[in-house]
């Protein structure tokens, strides 16, 4: 039987090419949501260029592009998951890294039948993605780490190691003690060398710099965008914000930055002559919780649609990702690495630990910074994790006077014109709120 025969009859090879063309679909219909926007940046283009040839063209040259190591030509791919995983190693050792938290309802209906039915989308998407081979980011990595943070991401781990090479990453659930820092360090020095291993290329001192150096960089424009977003009159729409840091896990950190920079350049121009994307009055809204991941920008889109502002996101694929800088003491191998080891341990405030105070701490603060209307708390089904910490950030937010809107969905569409209703009521609430503060 001749090849194209063999393809059009095989049951698989249809389901794979059916799903192909459902997440081109439901990535044009993102892509062209922001598209159509007059106020769209001009340099956003970058941004939507990497969506595109990841999710509906499937394009692996994008993934090797420069990473800022002129001598290096990296072969090797490093899937990660989560934020846990030091990229300044990934990076030093020649490797790219990748990020690989799937947001798409098309693999995420694949995923469920390979994990329980209550599994939240994330796990069952990126469990889909890995297991059909649909877009070339899963099939390239050489290794894929997952780190041992919540219950579904522990259990994907084993699930993945049936189709890809997975590395476990263990990741303490409670970081203030002395022991859980020494064990941290001992792991990240374990993937050091398993990272040598696979690149056959030993991390010195001084390409360590260099990648500590690169990441910061992307830091520091990450953040910058941060400052920008702070404005009393947006600039930018958060669902196009939020593309932008999503972007980051599917380029080199390299050339992420400098585009970003291009894109913080013009968002401060705009912001110096005026040119906003809604006036002050607009409600500004933090979105928190589950992380929103690209394509799934269901509840981003919705919320910008009903005329407020997400100015500010506390999110693990958005801000959170990208915001706390690695502080070293000396340059030496040791201190390097004790500095990345307590860079993605101790700053980070996944609800995967417990105690998690400075999360609350740090939404106290947002709200303050970014003068927040409401947030919206963000749930995918099947994850208890986020919904734990909700009792507390609504109490919180209580004393403050800052209402929170729970939203628990997943990927598929079906839920839009219910989840429409209560985002409309709850903008117009918090639209109200904030003329009448302002009236006094
Ligand atoms: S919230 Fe934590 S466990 Fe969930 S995807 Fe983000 S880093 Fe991973
Ligand atoms: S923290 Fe929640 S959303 Fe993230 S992987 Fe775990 S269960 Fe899924």
């Amino acid at each position: 039987m001749n090849k194209e025969i063999i393809r059009k009859t095989d049951p698989i090879q249809r389901r794979k090419e059916r799903l192909s063309r459902g997440l081109a679909r439901s990535t044009q219909t993102a892509l062209a949501d922001l598209e159509e926007s007059p106020d769209l940046p001009r340099s956003m283009g970058y941004f939507i260029n990497i969506m595109r040839d990841v999710f509906a063209d499937g394009r692996k040259d994008r993934l090797f592009r420069p990473t800022g190591f002129q001598s290096v030509n990296p072969k090797k791919v490093i899937g990660t998951y989560c934020i846990m995983v030091p990229e300044e190693l990934i990076y030093a050792a020649g490797a790219i890294p990748v990020r690989l938290c799937g947001g798409s309802d098309e693999t995420s209906g694949i995923g469920g039948e390979l994990v329980p039915r209550d599994t939240c989308p994330v796990v069952k998407s990126s469990v889909g993605f890995t297991s059909l081979d649909l877009i070339s980011l899963y099939g390239i990595c050489d290794a894929v780490i997952v780190p041992t943070t919540c219950d579904a991401k522990r259990k994907m781990g084993e699930v993945l190691s049936s189709f890809t090479n997975v590395w476990m990453l263990e990741v303490p659930h409670v970081k203030e003690t002395e022991g859980a820092r020494k064990q941290w360090l001992l792991h990240i020095t374990a993937l050091k060398r398993d990272f040598e291993k696979l690149t056959g290329r030993k991390i010195r001192r001084k390409a360590l710099q260099t990648a500590i150096r690169m990441i910061a960089g992307a830091q520091y424009e990450a953040r910058r965008l941060h400052e920008i977003r702070k404005s009393k009159a947006p600039v930018i729409l958060g669902r196009e914000a939020m593309l932008a840091l999503n972007a980051y896990g599917y380029d080199t950190a390299f050339e992420w930055t400098k585009a970003m920079a291009r894109l913080n350049h013009e968002l401060e121009q705009r912001r110096d002559k005026g040119r906003v994307v809604a006036g002050p009055n607009a409600p500004r809204v933090l979105i928190s919780g589950c992380p929103p991941i690209f394509p799934n920008w269901k509840i981003l889109s919705l919320i910008e649609e009903m005329g407020a502002v997400t100015v500010a996101d506390e999110s693990c694929m958005g801000s959170r990702y990208l915001y706390d800088p690695i502080g070293i003491a000396e340059k030496s191998m040791r201190h390097m690495m004790t500095g990345i080891a307590s860079r993605y341990l101790m700053p980070c405030v996944c609800p995967s630990f417990a105690p998690n105070e400075d999360r609350l701490y740090r939404l106290l603060q947002m709200t303050d910074e970014f003068d927040i209307s409401g947030i919206i708390y963000h749930v995918l089904k099947g994850c208890v994790t986020y919904d734990f910490e909700l009792i507390r950030v609504e109490k919180i937010m209580k004393e403050k006077n800052i209402p929170v809107l729970r939203i628990e969905t997943d990927y598929s569409p079906e839920d839009i014109e219910q989840l429409r209703t209560r985002i409309e009521a709850f903008v117009e609430m918090i639209g109200m709120k904030k003329s009448k503060m302002k009236r006094g």
